[in-house]
């Protein structure tokens, strides 16, 4: 489920990532259809008189911008929290507009993607819905988008990505829409895209007749047109179904009188004066046609009239038609001729037309048998091309448009696409080799604490102490499971047992790698100590080693440091290792005097000892506080205290023997604790109470070595 899930969220975060992208891009490539279509939506909100031109543009190119760079955003998972929180807010304004014009229909295409996709309002609400619904899981999941690139180069990505959407809108802008989704494309033959195929559907009409009798008003259709005694009194004939509607349908120009011949608004026209329809004569010439396009005169950019009057000259010379479109009125022309100079002829043809033809004001359009050819915004005319030497001979070429679709293509992906996987590839490979070389690190790290442990030469030991537990059949029976399950251990196994199970004991184990101890001696070398059992006895048993200092002993039996000092003597006069027990209270602990309790009582008891002697003491740090409680020393506790207990016996005995002696932790020891607390470097195993009753736990400490 979590996997799915993952998957899903990730497959929302492309979907809505590139959907934002292409959206805020053809927006971006025609910011002046963007600015039309934001008006459309002011006219309908009725606040189009506060919106000044300059307004709705910079509001477009925004708008593109924002979209184009919240979708890279998802799309590179950058700052995944807040883009996902404002791709949510983005897309629920939206969807409350798109509800509003699916009931309202105050425009019929909402112009989500500008012109590139048309979609009806029915489908931008569906479109919506979705896109509302994946950002919903976006916003829930943000960390299960991978990055794609380390935060390091996130705003390399994002200043390059705004300038690159910023400079697409300026160049669209200034010259013409970098990728053209209109019907006047350059290529389109403008009297194919007007023609309407035989088999096209008819648009479709209900008419309806309110007829009256007898005073009665009634409506009637066709079907259910009733007889001569009903009155006809109106009828109404409504649009059911919009039929086919070709891609230009609304093309056609009426070349105005000369200028001279205009008249002046109050003069009447004579029938010669009419404008006169020469769309067929235009689309039907097969020499070049030069159509200055220009909505509205007035609003027309006038700085650049030097280079569109030597393109009318260029065009008298070759006898090429040139004649300026515009839905401005006899005013505006007048005026316009005024301060460009202008004496081409001018002709009328319907503003949106217009509009949708060229998105720069005043534009040029090249025909040539009704095929637009080359479409120039006023700034970029050709002039140099078509003015050179031989210019005759090579004109045709200069009058095409001098960059094919596929060109523009390849440079938004040299530009864009290009330099941003490159980013993306060296980012990630960076990032991966930077892994690499941190997990060697740890891998060399750990290698190193590993083999500087096991280069050490003192003792792993992992002891048991039954303590008093186990009759002497159930000890004999532990001690035989133990020596089936206990093989090639990676460290010394002993188990230190009962007085009165240490001879079977003994047998059992014979042959095995386990090693035996006791848990207590006598602190009297023998005689009338009526119950005791001497260090002798316990080594004739078998015995190796001898447990003293446990602080049951130290508590219960009153064994006090000196006592434990002639304990300790004997066990090591009759060849028996000791380990030997010390720790800290709860008390002592929370009053922080643990380094002093340790200190004082290996002092008190083995610091008295020969280098020489000192070779067979194994020292048990055992907290008391942890002892049978189920409460353990962190491991960083224990390896604390551990270097300590090491440091004091380096200041007795030197470094070197320091570095050989066994320091074993004791407490409620496990084999889930056990692996942490054995992997630090001062801890050389553990004195076992509990869980080295039962064979098993008792191996699973064992095992920790492994
Ligand atoms: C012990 O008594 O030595 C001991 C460590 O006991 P436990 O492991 O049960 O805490």
């Amino acid at each position: 489920m979590k996997i799915f899930l993952n998957i899903l969220t990730n497959i929302c975060r492309l979907v809505v990532g590139l959907t934002f992208m292409l959206s805020g891009f053809v927006k971006a490539v025609d910011p002046i259809g963007t600015q039309i279509k934001l008006q459309d939506y002011s006219v309908a909100m009725g606040v189009s008189e506060y919106l000044a031109d300059w307004f709705t543009l910079c509001a477009a190119i925004a708008l593109s911008a924002v979209e184009f760079i919240l979708g890279l955003l998802l799309l590179f998972a950058i700052r995944r929290r807040i883009t996902t929180k404002l791709l949510m807010c983005f897309i629920s304004i939206m969807t409350l507009i798109t509800v509003w014009i699916y009931f309202a229909n105050p425009v019929s295409d909402c112009g989500c993607f500008g012109d590139a996709i048309k979609l009806t309002n029915g489908e931008t609400l569906l479109k919506n819905i979705i896109l509302t619904a994946m950002c919903v899981l976006l916003v829930m999941r943000p960390t299960q988008m991978p990055r794609m690139i380390s935060k390091t180069n996130q705003w390399t990505v994002l200043h390059y990505a705004v300038l690159f959407i910023l400079a697409i809108s300026v160049y669209s802008l200034y010259y013409l829409p970098l990728f053209d989704f209109r019907p006047y494309y350059v290529g389109a033959n403008i009297p194919k895209s007007m023609e309407i195929p035989e088999d096209a559907e008819q648009p479709q009409f209900e008419t309806t007749f309110l007829m009256e009798k007898d005073g009665i008003q009634k409506e009637f259709s066709l079907e259910n047109y009733p007889d001569s005694t009903w009155t006809f009194v109106d009828s109404k004939t409504k649009l059911i179904k919009q039929g086919y509607v070709p891609p230009i349908h609304d093309f056609s120009i009426a070349l105005l009188p000369a200028r001279s011949e205009s008249k002046a608004d109050n003069e009447s026209i004579t029938a010669e004066e009419r404008p006169e329809d020469i769309t067929e004569v235009i689309l039907n010439d097969t020499s070049y046609v030069f159509l200055l396009v220009s909505p509205h005169l007035e609003k027309a950019d006038d700085s650049m009239f030097g280079n569109i009057d030597l393109l009318y000259e260029y065009a008298i010379t070759h006898r090429y038609t040139f004649l300026c479109l515009t839905a401005s009125d006899t005013k505006a022309i007048d005026h316009w001729c005024d301060i460009t100079g202008a004496e081409y002829p001018f002709a009328n043809t319907d503003e949106t037309t217009l509009k949708t033809m060229i998105r720069s004001n005043p534009g040029i359009i090249v025909l040539k048998n009704g095929t637009i050819v080359a479409k120039w915004s006023h700034n970029d005319i050709p002039l140099k091309e078509l003015f050179k030497e031989g210019k005759l001979a090579k004109q045709s070429e200069a009058l095409q448009q001098h960059r094919s679709t596929e060109e523009r293509i390849a440079i938004i992906l040299l530009l864009f696409v290009l330099p941003l996987t490159l980013l993306t590839v060296a980012d990630r490979l960076w990032a991966w080799s930077k892994w690499l070389r941190k997990e060697e690190t740890k891998q060399s790290n750990r290698l190193f604490k590993l083999l500087k442990k096991q280069q050490t030469m003192r003792k792993k030991i992992v002891a048991g102490n039954w303590k008093m537990n186990k009759n002497l059949q159930e000890g004999v029976a532990l001690a035989k499971e133990l020596t089936e399950v206990v093989k090639n251990p990676n460290c010394e196994v002993i188990i230190g047992t009962p007085f009165i199970h240490l001879a079977s004991v003994a047998e059992t184990i014979k042959g095995s790698c386990i090693k035996l101890s006791a848990e207590n001696c006598a602190d009297k070398a023998s005689g009338a100590y009526t119950g005791e059992v001497s260090a002798e006895m316990v080594k004739s048993t078998g015995a190796e080693y001898v447990i003293l200092g446990h602080s049951e002993r130290r508590e219960y039996y009153n064994e006090t440091p000196e006592i434990l000092k002639e304990k300790v003597q004997l066990a090591l006069a009759n060849g028996l290792k000791v380990i030997f027990c010390i720790g800290e209270s709860k008390e002592e602990r929370e009053a922080n005097k643990q380094n002093e309790v340790v200190k004082a009582e290996l002092a008190g008891s083995v610091f008295h000892l020969t280098a020489e002697e000192w070779k067979n003491i194994v020292i048990a740090y055992e907290p008391i506080w942890a002892i049978g409680t189920g409460l353990t020393a962190t491991a960083e506790q224990a390896e604390e205290i551990h270097a300590y207990i090491r440091s004091c016996v380096a200041d007795v005995y030197g470094k070197e023997v320091a570095d050989d002696t066994t320091i074993l932790y004791g407490g409620s020891c496990k084999a889930s604790n056990a692996p942490e607390l054995f992997a630090k470097p001062d801890i050389d195993g553990g004195l076992i109470g509990g869980a080295s009753l039962k064979a098993a736990d008792f191996k699973g400490i064992i095992d920790a070595w492994n």
